[in-house]
């Protein structure tokens, strides 16, 4: 079997709601699909996340072609190997979501031709569906107590919050806004994204305490692992490493300084589904549990890492996945997996199990050549449908 096309597509599909962070907003989620053709009729589907622009990843899988196409789908380690070291893509970061969506394409063909899901390929269920966090947000500390009910009563269990801003008594208030909207049940995971200072994190994560944190997620940097394993030794809440282990070298090293309880990984950031199988099992050697980040992925993605979480133990807590969130989705409706009470179910249908909606990628093509320059991060737009949680 040969690749005879890859076809690069960049969409942005509209959130139910901006997305704030301590570092900015978004109106929508942009991701690059990839779909690769063979001469055997098999086609192939893959995303990749926008990091750090769509635009960026847009050229990263152009030249990539060259590369792909003639290959043999079934050898994945290969291709994976040739893009890194032929296409001297190894620096990873601006590569590496490209070669995540090329990599998890070759193993939607390997899971069609073998007429298998593919979380039979990455060993089998362990669980049948995987846990997602509710990601509360809201303008004031009334709106996150009242979005921290909805997804409460939409049978989350767990909630996520943005943290990280400069005065520790608004970080003290939108967790105890949320606690409020919660009652006594529910666990609240807040993410620092790398804002505060080693001594800010152990004060406000101190205070924190009485709120009943799961986990505290990057509450610094994560270019410092001497800092985050100071912090670790100074609070009682667990700490998860993010920004400090996205790439399994990196993982290495927060397992090496000790810098974390918990760690997230994820396939955009280092390259596909087989290294976020090899992630978990480096940290569950190590005897740690491994989180799912998500850069924002649309229904391809999001589908595809499903089967490496329903198929690898240590995925002990609930994940990011951003479903829920989207206004739509490129793929059709009866292949988005089923969401329900914070859990979203494994696909399964042979390869990722989801087909694409040619209507809705145009339309969302379109979307994206429309705003352009206005997607990621950068844009302060207000966009102000109320959020629905969709499971
Ligand atoms: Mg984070």
């Amino acid at each position: 079997m040969r690749i005879t096309e890859m076809t690069i597509t960049p969409v942005a599909v509209p959130l139910l709601q901006e997305e704030r962070w301590a570092y900015g907003r978004r109106v929508a989620n942009d991701a690059v699909l990839v779909e690769l053709s063979t001469d055997e009729g098999v086609a192939g589907l893959g995303e990749a996340g926008a990091y750090p622009s769509a635009r960026i990843v847009e050229a990263a899988a152009h030249s990539l072609v060259p590369l792909v196409v003639g290959q043999d789908p079934m050898r994945i380690e290969h291709i994976v190997r040739c893009m890194d070291i032929v296409g001297t893509w190894h620096h990873v970061g601006w590569s590496s979501p490209a070669l995540a969506a090329v990599e998890m394409a070759c193993w939607d063909i390997v899971g069609k031709v073998c007429g298998q899901p593919l979380v039979n390929l990455f060993g089998g269920r362990v669980r049948d569906s995987v846990e997602v966090f509710y990601y509360v947000d809201g303008d004031s500390h009334e709106d996150f107590a009242a979005d921290a009910a909805r997804g409460k009563k939409a049978g989350f269990r767990t909630f996520y919050v943005k943290a990280g801003f400069d005065d520790p008594r608004d970080n003290i208030a939108r967790v105890e806004a949320v606690r409020d909207g919660l009652g006594a049940e529910g666990r609240i995971r807040v993410d620092g994204n790398e804002s505060w200072s080693p001594g800010a994190a152990v004060q406000v994560l101190g205070e924190l305490e009485r709120f009943g944190l799961e986990l505290a997620e990057q509450p610094v940097s994560g270019r410092n692992l001497t800092e985050m394993a100071y912090v670790r030794s100074k609070v009682n809440t667990p700490v998860l490493a993010n920004e400090a282990s996205w790439t399994r070298h990196r993982q290495l090293e927060v397992i090496r300084h000790a810098a974390a309880d918990a760690v997230s990984v994820d396939n955009q950031m280092d390259g596909g589904l087989l290294n976020l199988k090899r992630s978990a099992g480096m940290c569950e050697a190590a005897g740690l549990p491994v989180v799912k980040h998500s850069l924002g992925e649309l229904g391809v993605a999001s589908a595809a890492a499903l089967h490496v979480m329903a198929s690898t133990p240590n995925f002990l807590y609930a994940n990011q996945y951003y479903p829920p969130r989207l206004a739509d989705d490129v793929i059709t409706a009866d292949t988005v997996p089923p969401c329900r009470a914070g859990r979203a179910e494994v696909p399964d249908r042979p390869g990722i199990g989801v087909e694409l909606d040619r209507d809705k990628v145009v339309q969302y093509a379109e979307h994206y050549q429309r705003l352009g320059d206005q997607l990621g991060w950068k844009t302060s737009a207000v966009h102000t449908t109320p959020l629905q949680p969709k499971c």
